[in-house]
């Protein structure tokens, strides 16, 4: 497999193409953006601490009967993805109250909800990614009722197993963020899924563990992220010889 032109760079990784049309090359940036990339940073180590906290739960999920776009791991920094035909969504799923959740409801932060729940925004770097609701996604065609069944029971399901897989590693999670499309016209979980697009904390502390320390300016993200990795390694280890 051998690494092509440069396809595009985003905020926080790079796409490129490889001798095979069915095989992209992602590598993970060490930079970190905030308020849809109005500020930005470069931060050491933060590439490699994603992509191997992304590829390690992309594992996880694809062992547990969940379709993804990854293929596998290549290096620190990079892996290799098939390229899907992505749904201009981001699918946001909660099971406490944090963000903009708390925000808008002015509710008590890390409060309980009675169930989890999934909200949409529609991705749009233009429009600062607005809340759309079932019938706006529908009428602009973005997904019809069915596909947005499909895409929340995923979401759902996705939820119920990253939850028992950071609970082994003493990690609550609060929210998280993924986005989906279609590989050979099977809806799949594509992205990335790591502590920028998820709310982390302590189970014992509350302390965060996610991008929030870098929003706030209230932590160090390299020693969070690192500090992710290395519970979710050694609850690997915990769980495969048990
Ligand atoms: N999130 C994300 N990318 C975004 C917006 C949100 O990954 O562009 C994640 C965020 O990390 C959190 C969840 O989605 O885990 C819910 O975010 P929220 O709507 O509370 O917005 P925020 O407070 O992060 O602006």
């Amino acid at each position: 497999m051998r690494k092509l032109e440069e396809l595009k760079t985003g905020k926080a990784k790079r796409l490129y193409n490889t001798d095979d049309a069915t095989v992209l090359w992602v590598e993970y940036l060490d930079q970190a953006t905030a308020l849809n990339g109005k500020r930005k940073e470069k931060i050491a180590s933060k590439g490699a601490l994603n992509n191997q906290i992304d590829c390690l739960l992309f594992n996880y999920l694809i062992q547990n009967g969940i379709a993804t776009d990854f293929i596998r791991q290549v290096s620190a920094t990079e892996q290799l993805i098939h390229p899907v035909k992505m749904i201009p969504l981001e699918v946001v799923v909660r099971n406490l109250a944090s963000g903009s959740f708390q925000r808008k409801f002015a509710t008590t932060y890390l409060q309980p909800l009675s169930r989890p729940i999934v909200e949409l925004f529609y991705k749009s770097d233009a429009l600062d990614d607005p809340f759309i609701n079932d019938d706006q996604v529908e009428v602009l065609g973005l997904a019809s009722a069915a596909e947005l069944a499909a895409i929340k029971q995923l979401a759902l399901q996705i939820n119920q197993l990253l939850q028992s897989r950071f609970a082994q590693a003493n990690l609550t999670l609060v929210d998280f963020k993924i986005e989906v499309g279609y590989l050979a016209g099977q809806l799949v979980l594509a992205d990335e899924i790591s502590p920028d697009s998820c709310r982390l904390v302590d189970q014992t502390t509350q302390a965060s563990l996610d991008k929030d320390v870098f929003r706030k300016q209230t932590g160090d993200l390299t020693t969070v992220y690192q500090e992710v990795l290395t519970r979710l390694q050694n609850s690997e280890v915990a769980h495969v010889s048990r």
